[in-house]
């Protein structure tokens, strides 16, 4: 089929809730994508970091393949051996506690609010604390929770219970706490809001603020776990621990999970018939994660995305250099942001797409660059190049 006969057909079946940009692709490999017409693309923002590992990632398509040939979904009132496996995993990478699993990102992070309103109940404590700029999904609970207006308008009555403060502000979340206060809710690197980084002080003095408080701190891992900075998990980089973590996205190497991670201490909080979901969990999700966790182990991609980091830092200093429309360069691991000096960069994210790269432009003037880790210097090159051509025409 030709690109224009697909868009027609959506035009006419599916529901426009989505700004498209006119292209189709239909097959990828680790970085490359290729589209409809046969052309390649280097592709530094997989399906928003979903394909964290790389497209149809080698030990993700072992794994998959593995369980092909058993059984696809088993209900979660019986056992299955992989989700056993997989929770084991996460929690040896991590700290000690608990995994619950679903399908997505805000499902993850509902899961999270949740238990933590069980967690309150008794003491009548059901406020959450999240940041504005922040991203946690579309669902009602976590669109409420988003400190962004855009995704709030026309959706009231919003849940309640949810406050807003500045990011990387200590003494605003002082003053934002209440006898009602239950916890903390915050992405360790803001994505959608644009690459905006945690101080690690920061994040010490939250960590220390909820103990006396005795409240839950949770870090929205959907986008910075997996690998992304240069750690198994993000919280790792900030040198704290959170209470609950939710994940998402690279988590499934390109399938659809969601996970929350609690802390043994608050694993009791969710009993029997509390909180469920019927996909989540199931064989062959959790081999793909299974798969996931190989390629950054036995695969060595944690070790590539650090070696990598030092790589783009060093490239992307000198292009900024070159071309002082590139204001700050924002990087942790391989989650990278460049604030340009326009108001709307949503043409250099056009003309880098012409020219064979993939990127994502966030808050109007944040280039998001998120690589597979899988990614080579040879393909940081050639997309650091293209940057080049492109920031010298803006
Ligand atoms: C993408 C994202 C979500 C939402 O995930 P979905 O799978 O789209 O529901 C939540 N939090 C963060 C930080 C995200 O980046």
């Amino acid at each position: 089929m030709e690109l224009d006969q697909i868009k027609k057909q959506y035009d006419k079946y599916v529901l426009a809730t989505y700004a498209r940009t006119d292209l189709c692709l239909v097959k990828g490999k680790d970085t490359v994508v290729e589209d409809i017409n046969g052309k390649k693309y280097l592709d530094f923002f997989p399906g928003w970091v979903v394909s964290g590992v790389g497209h149809r990632n080698s030990y993700v398509v072992k794994r998959m393949k593995d369980q092909m040939d058993k059984i696809f979904h088993v209900s979660n009132n019986y056992y299955n051996e992989l989700q056993g496996e997989l929770s084991q995993k996460i929690i040896e990478n991590s700290f000690k506690g608990k995994v619950f699993y679903g399908n997505s990102g805000a499902e993850a992070n509902e899961g999270a609010i949740k238990l933590a309103r069980k967690y309150g109940s008794e003491e009548g404590r059901y406020e959450i604390i999240t940041m504005t700029r922040s991203f946690h999904g579309r669902t009602m609970a976590t669109l409420s929770a988003t400190g962004q207006d855009k995704v709030k308008k026309g959706f009231a009555p919003l849940l309640e219970g949810f406050i807003h403060v500045p990011f990387n502000d200590i003494d605003a979340v002082k003053k934002a706490i209440t006898k009602k206060t239950v916890a903390v809710m915050l992405e360790p690197i803001q994505g959608e809001g644009g690459i905006n980084i945690a101080d690690k002080k920061y994040m010490k003095q939250l960590r220390d603020l909820c103990d006396e408080k005795k409240i839950l701190l949770i870090l929205d891992e959907v986008q910075t776990a997996m690998g992304r900075t240069g750690k198994m998990f993000g919280y790792k980089y900030f040198g704290i621990t959170p209470d609950i973590m939710t994940l998402a996205k690279s988590l499934g190497g390109g399938l659809p999970i969601g996970a929350f991670v609690v802390r043994s201490e608050f694993a009791d909080v969710l009993q029997p018939g509390n909180h469920g979901s019927t996909f989540g969990g199931s064989p062959l999700i959790c081999a793909a994660a299974l798969g996931v966790f190989d390629s950054l182990t036995k695969g060595g991609l944690l070790k590539q995305c650090n070696i990598m980091s030092s790589y783009f830092k060093k490239r992307l200093i000198e292009l900024k250099k070159k071309q002082p429309i590139i204001k700050t360069i924002k990087i942790v691991g391989l989650m990278i942001g460049l604030e340009i000096a326009v108001e709307d960069a949503s043409n250099v994210y056009k003309k880098c797409l012409e020219k064979g790269l993939l990127i994502n432009c966030t808050q109007g003037n944040i280039l998001r660059i998120m690589p597979p880790l899988c990614v080579t210097k040879a393909q940081a090159d050639k997309a650091i190049k293209i940057l080049e051509d492109v920031l010298s025409e803006s």
